[in-house]
């Protein structure tokens, strides 16, 4: 593999400090102090280094093998994963539609299927504007040493494009690219206080690879070829002088759209204040529930930025909203919640006498009270029975965040920067009013009833979406919410709809993760590639926009999305392949994202990537970055993984995916029908197991609604918490506080140690008995797994739910269906793989052996083999 050992972004963004983010979970128990915790001054992480002139390795790959006395040490400057090398992969193509944008799970279109190699590609107009000549004369901006290009906002599958359109199209492999539009990056971009340059011809932006004539300041577009003028801006005296101008030295800038629009445009952190965060509260909740969703409000309430505005709703039987103006009394207007609410019940609220969003500076105090305030449910009514009008409560949030400015004439309404936000807190179905279903699924009408609440609830997120406002729904208990209905209100409107076991630590930490969340809004992403370049399908938190922008650009061939909403947490995943056999030595690929932040700037944001082309088909596979792969294969497969009985189908086109990548790209073993699964991608058949036997499309998930929630989580996460829902990370913690790196494989379970398993939206503490049964020892170990899970998911969002348990309790089993079950594989072959069993005393073997109760579930490599194709030794 061909990945520089170089931080991975997983690791780096675990420790990027978050702007604007409030302190976190001044809920939680406090942390323990480092003492015994985590190899004391050296870095548990790699610094963040992601400099611009660096190329960060999407990948974390292990070039290294294991010394048995010496696992990798994430004390070590640079930590490897070091999962041993996984079995080869596959194939039966999963072959793009005609049309190539599909939104996420909602409207799926037909894949067509098929195993042969011809695709139907779209053909798009060929530039033929006489400028391709020039190509060759004129030198570009900066020649030598020019990155190929990578940004953290965007992951290519590989850093090198194959010529042949038969090799580069195999669909089992695919090539493609994760784009995340939000990121943030370390150091930030550089910024530029004027409008781009953009060619006349398609539209594609300036940068750092066009070839450029100083004496004229003319510059050819990378896209198309054209040539353009820069109203002679880039005329220099001297190659090196087109260094000062951002766009023509760094793959990636940000230009701030200065315009006329708004010319007193200023950077405060007020403005934060424009977009309101409304919570809307379940008032249905037994007393249980009720205490933890309290403590977890009042936790919320000393988290948000003093500036910025709240609104406090609940909702049962009526719609209560609460009313700021009384600085000492928790008092609320009352609106019934059958039907949506009247024009009379809003204008009385919106232009009355109430303040019902109120800066937390001014109403901390009022905001504690009301939660204070809050009592137990009283009727004797089941919990899935009790009347809750969800959805009258969210529109009546709705208008409250829209104001008095929704009746005034277009144009005049003033545009709030970022998104609002409305949060919800549920804690069963909504079964009352607008949206609702029947308490009873045995209701003779259900499924029309379902129906029918469905698609109210998708218009209801469409059009928060169109007021610029993200619907995010947490909810908890035992009490089934019915997650289809909710689903498409989180959905449409651009939020996420997250299930929690109660309304204690995970539901708290997500509830000031949701608000704290920078969310631009007006997001538009543009792609824009090579001729040679084709986009068949885009899976992402947006759809497919029709913008006519041909009478600035003739020739505008870009794929152009609309976002919901632009936020760091957020990804795109984009496959391509080649329309035609390359004959250029480079492709190039530009990613422009417009937005508004929530400084209310305009920011267009342009990334630019060149990529060389090769032959070999070796050089190729060596520039594969298995993670990423393994990311796109298994967006692309969760995408038809709609039900649980596709799910299974699913796991099938895994298997036929890892034997098509061996027959296509791997070698015959002699005399023999088995196939070597290439060993430049030898990570990605592992991947793909797990993926395979995971939550996502395994039988670890109870509930189809858990699975179909992590789906749609999945299908728009970020590159970093893709690949942890994909396959779990596993980490060994060792005396003195450090932590070891070891393969996910059930081998790790050794009595002595605790190990802590990292698989995205869980993270698990495994303790042995033998370290349990020592109680000092096994506080400071549980300390430190403690403090090392916090910190591995100190960014993400959703916060993942944080377990621990000793060896042998009945939580123990979602621990170990995680784990590669490898403990039946002969001796060499685990040694091969999990090199940390050789530091084991033969005593200690016998007893890791004995430990384990029998059953069936494949090993990794039974499982490959079982493909006819054989593992990949480990690198
Ligand atoms: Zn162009």
């Amino acid at each position: 593999m061909a990945t520089p050992p170089q931080a991975s972004p997983g690791y780096s963004k675990t420790i990027t400090p978050q702007i604007d983010s409030p302190s976190p979970n001044p809920d939680r128990s406090p942390t323990v102090p480092a003492t015994s915790t985590i190899s004391p001054g050296a870095p548990r992480f790699p610094p963040p280094n992601l400099r611009k002139d660096q190329i960060p390795s999407p990948s974390i790959k292990n070039p290294t093998v294991l010394s048995p006395a010496n696992g990798v040490k994430t004390g070590s400057p640079i930590p490897h994963l070091s999962t041993p090398p996984g079995p080869p992969v596959f194939t039966s193509p999963v072959r793009p539609a005609a049309v190539p944008f599909r939104t996420s799970p909602a409207t799926p279109q037909p894949v067509a299927f098929s195993s042969g190699s011809s695709l139907p590609t779209s053909s798009p107009p060929h530039f033929s504007n006489g400028s391709v000549e020039l190509q060759q004369q004129l030198p570009s901006a900066i020649e030598e040493s020019l990155p190929n290009g990578e940004s953290p906002c965007v992951l290519f599958s590989a850093q090198k494009v194959l010529k042949q359109k038969k090799q580069a199209n195999v669909p089992s492999l695919g090539f493609g690219v994760l784009v995340s539009p939000g990121r943030e990056t370390s150091p930030g971009p550089q910024v530029i206080q004027r409008d781009p340059h953009r060619c006349h011809n398609c539209g594609a932006y300036s940068n750092l690879y066009c070839n450029i004539l100083i004496g004229s300041g003319q510059w050819q577009c990378v896209i198309c070829r054209n040539l353009n003028g820069s109203e002679g801006e880039y005329i220099t005296s001297s190659k090196e002088d087109l260094r000062n101008f951002p766009e023509l030295s760094s793959p990636l800038v940000d230009f701030i759209q200065t315009g006329n629009k708004r010319p007193s445009f200023v950077p405060v952190t007020d403005s934060r204040t424009s977009a309101p965060i409304v919570l809307v509260i379940d008032e249905c909740l037994d007393e249980p529930h009720l205490q933890h969703l309290q403590s977890s409000l009042h936790a919320f309430v000393d988290s948000v930025l003093p500036t910025t505005r709240i609104g406090i709703i609940l909702y049962g039987r009526t719609v209560s909203v609460y009313d700021f103006s009384e600085e000492s009394i928790a008092s609320a207007d009352v609106i019934p919640g059958g039907t949506s609410p009247t024009q009379e019940n809003l204008k009385a609220l919106i232009y009355g006498t109430g303040i019902y969003l109120s800066p937390m500076h001014a109403s901390k105090e009022v905001a504690h009270q009301i939660f204070s305030s809050l009592r137990p449910y009283k009727l004797n009514v089941p919990e899935a029975s009790r009347d809750r009008c969800l959805g009258t409560a969210v529109e009546v949030a709705l208008a409250i965040i829209r104001g008095p400015s929704a009746d005034m004439s277009r144009g005049v309404v003033k545009r709030p920067g970022g998104n609002s936000r409305i949060i919800v807190c549920s804690g069963g179905p909504n079964t009352y009013g607008p949206g609702s279903v029947p308490h009873s699924y045995t209701h003779p009408n259900y499924p029309h009833k379902e129906k029918t609440a469905l698609k109210w609830m998708e218009g209801l997120g469409h059009e928060a979406h169109q007021h610029n406002t993200v619907v995010d729904i947490l909810c908890a208990g035992t009490c089934p919410v019915r997650v289809p209905v909710l689903q498409p209100l989180a959905k449409a409107s651009g939020g996420v709809l997250v299930l929690h076991d109660d309304f204690g630590e995970a539901f708290g930490v997500n509830l000031q993760r949701a608000s704290a969340r920078a969310a631009g809004s007006h997001g538009l992403l543009e792609i824009r590639c090579s001729d040679d370049i084709l986009v068949t399908q885009v899976v992402g938190p947006g759809e497919e926009a029709q913008i006519d922008t041909h009478e600035t650009f003739k020739n505008d061939i870009s794929l152009c999305i609309q976002l919901l909403s632009v936020e760091e947490t957020q990804c795109f995943s984009i496959s391509m392949e080649n329309k035609h056999d390359i004959k250029s030595d480079y492709v190039y690929f530009q990613f422009a994202i417009q937005y508004s932040n929530v400084y209310q700037a305009d920011i267009a944001r342009v990334i630019t990537i060149r990529l060389p082309t090769v032959d070999s088909v070796s050089a190729y596979l060596q520039s594969v970055q298995d993670e990423v792969v393994a990311v796109l294969v298994a967006k692309r497969t969760l995408l038809r993984a709609k039900n649980y009985s596709d799910a299974i189908d699913m796991r099938t086109t895994i298997d036929e995916r890892v034997k098509d990548i061996a027959f296509k790209f791997g070698s015959q073993v002699p005399k023999s029908k088995l196939y070597r699964f290439p060993k430049e991608i030898s990570l990605l058949p592992e991947l793909l197991f797990h993926l395979r036997r995971g939550p996502l499309l395994g039988s670890i998930v109870g509930h189809e609604d858990e699975r179909s929630v992590l789906r749609n989580l999945f299908l728009n996460a970020s590159f970093d918490l893709s690949v942890r829902m994909v396959a779990p990370r596993c980490l060994m913690h060792r005396e003195g506080g450090t932590f070891e790196e070891l393969p996910a494989y059930d081998l790790a379970m050794q009595s002595d140690t605790a190990v802590v398993l990292d698989h995205g939206t869980d993270v698990f503490i495994w303790l042995g008995a033998e370290l349990a049964a020592d109680e000092g020892r096994s506080a400071a170990a549980l300390a430190a797994c403690r403090t090392l899970a916090e910190e591995l998911s100190e960014l993400r969002f959703p916060a993942p739910r944080i377990l621990a348990f000793k060896e042998g309790s009945s939580q123990a089993r979602y621990f170990v269906s995680r784990l590669i079950p490898a403990h039946k594989d002969p001796p060499y072959e685990q040694e091969a793989r999990f090199p940390q069993l050789r530091t084991l005393t033969t005593e200690q073997r016998t007893k890791l052996k004995s430990s384990f109760i029998h059953f069936d579930d494949p090993s990794f490599c039974e499982w490959i083999r079982s493909l006819k194709v054989v593992p990949p030794e480990p690198s």
